[in-house]
């Protein structure tokens, strides 16, 4: 088990509850909170149910390597481990994990592996300081804000499934992240006298990070191999088939290629390197790979909010502290309109006494800051670079992508004229030159959907035209909404592993 440090949260004087401070600082987060990491759980192998410790993981070198294993899973961040991880509870069968990182983070090897070329609004630089390359991957840096996706993503069918098929994984993703368990209970509350006007705050994990929440799994699951520091180049696909995974190891200079076979493959590599390594596998098969990129438009401090206190007092979630709190449109709204969905937080809020709408009143005032949802334009996209190669002699990835501020000022428009309209309060419009950046979350490259010309994996996440090749993370996402994404990740790969581990 792993415990977690005490509470470093932020009390912000006038409020009546405790806040946290803005991303971008690494929370500390509350209540020596746990991380069930294995001890309790029993799982089924061949028929018996034996206790979940006594499966032993093991990390090993190339030379030990067998020549097949039933599952390999690329990639050690939130996605590949939970899917490691519950499928080996659920089946105990011979799972190897092939992370490109190194177990710990002291050498920059792997670095130069992540690098882009990047055109649009994000400089090349960002992509790689989002991306780690480390057991753990993102997590290992991750700021832990966890909500589950709004109904708004699944309202217009964008999704391949019903919004009930994911919502059901969510209780145990919330625990696997350690997050108060209101994320997925009373994630948006309506104001009273306009329901298209809700609370939904953002929740925290402490925040877990996956390599440590899975240090000792590692060390002791004999059903579990890992392999670090190897970077997987391709698979490859004979006749709709995944038979083997390529790789070599992440280091600069000559190394050996290593083909390894799997009955069943997951890449979980992340939002940019999912679509790379599909592009490197399926060359011209799927013109869908890659396009559709999202990320989280991201605007801190930039417009000022008064709220009436008497109608927040009746949706605010007071009880837990580790919250942020955000008030959005329904989806209900926002899809109707139809707008992106976004989330106005409320920062640094402090109680006083004001006229607002023309009534004096006690109001909440404070900055607002927007995480956003962007539409699905296609030329938002990674591609293979035409002129850079990585140290392995692979095209690296190029990104482009373009923020869109008019759709995020319409929405807040929108917002503004709902308070109003209802008199829960009034919101400042937002500045000409309204500057946008990213929440370092990398999404939608590889997305769900059932017909093969409009997506590239099908509900499940199995490749379109591939038996055997599966994709976990938030490449799979084929509408974002505004929550970030971590949480609907885990979800979204324990369900993939009870659906693998059901078709085995
Ligand atoms: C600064 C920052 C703050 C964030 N804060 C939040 C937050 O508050 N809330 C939230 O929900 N999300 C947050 N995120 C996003 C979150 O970290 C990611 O959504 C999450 O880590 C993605 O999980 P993943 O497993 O899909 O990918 P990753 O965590 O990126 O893991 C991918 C793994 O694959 C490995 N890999 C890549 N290519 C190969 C290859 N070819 N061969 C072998 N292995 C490979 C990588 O080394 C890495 O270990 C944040 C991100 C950043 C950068």
């Amino acid at each position: 088990m792993v415990k977690f440090s005490a509470p470093r949260a932020i009390g912000q004087p006038g409020w009546p509850w405790t806040m946290l401070q803005q991303r971008a600082t690494c929370y500390l987060l509350p209540l020596g909170g746990t991380v069930g990491c294995g001890g309790d759980a029993d799982t089924a192998v061949g028929g018996e149910w034996i206790p979940f410790r006594s499966i032993v993981i093991v990390e090993i070198g190339a030379k030990d390597l067998r020549t097949h294993y039933d599952l390999i899973v690329v990639g050690t961040g939130p996605a590949g481990l939970t899917l490691a991880r519950k499928y080996t509870e659920l089946t105990g069968d011979k799972v190897l994990v092939i992370e490109s990182g190194r177990r710990s983070r002291n050498n920059n090897d792997a670095r130069n592996l992540a690098l882009v070329n990047a055109t649009g609004d994000l400089p090349s630089t960002y992509y790689p300081l989002h991306n780690q390359r480390v057991f753990g991957g993102t997590s290992t840096v991750w700021n832990g804000w966890c909500a589950v996706l709004e109904k708004r993503s699944f309202l217009n069918d964008e999704w391949p499934f019903d919004y009930g098929e994911l919502y059901r994984y969510y209780p145990e993703a919330a625990e696997i992240l350690s997050v108060p368990e209101e994320v997925h209970i009373r994630p948006e509350v309506a104001f009273p006298g306009n329901a298209n006007v809700v609370y939904r705050p953002y929740y925290f994990s402490p925040p877990v990070r996956f390599n440590e929440s899975h240090e000792g799994w590692v060390d002791s699951n004999t059903n579990v191999e890992v392999l670090f520091n190897h970077s997987v180049m391709e698979i490859n696909i004979k006749s709709g088939n995944a038979v083997s995974v390529f790789m070599r190891e992440s280091s600069e200079g000559p190394t050996t290629p290593i083909a390894v076979a799997g009955s069943r493959i997951v890449l979980a590599t992340g939002g940019i390197q999912n679509a790379r390594l599909l592009k490197l596998s399926l060359p011209e098969e799927n013109k869908v790979i890659g396009s559709y990129f999202f990320e989280h438009p991201l605007m801190l401090g930039v417009a000022s909010i008064f709220l009436d206190k008497e109608s927040f007092d009746q949706v605010v979630d007071k009880q837990t502290s580790r919250i942020y709190h955000a008030i959005a449109l329904s989806s209900e709204f926002s899809s109707r309109i139809p707008l992106v969905s976004a989330t106005f937080g409320v920062d640094r809020g402090e109680k006083s006494s004001k006229n607002l709408l023309g009534k004096n009143r006690n109001t909440i005032n404070g900055r607002v800051s927007i995480r956003a949802e962007m539409s699905s334009v296609e030329s938002n996209s990674i591609t293979l670079s035409n002129t850079r190669k990585d140290f392995l002699g692979q095209p690296i990835a190029q990104v482009n992508l373009r923020f869109d501020a008019a759709e995020i000022r319409t929405a807040a428009g929108f917002l503004n004229a709902e308070l109003v309209r209802s008199g829960v309060g009034r919101m400042s419009i937002l500045p000409e030159n309204l500057q946008i950046t990213g929440s370092g979350h990398m999404m939608g490259t590889t997305r769900m959907g059932h017909n093969p010309d409009t997506s590239v994996t099908d509900a499940q996440g199995r490749v379109h035209g591939v038996e055997n090749l599966y994709v976990a993370g938030s490449s799979l996402f084929p509408a974002v909404g505004a929550a970030n994404p971590t949480l609907t990740i885990v979800a979204l790969a324990l369900r993939l592993a009870n659906h693998l581990a059901s078709d085995n």
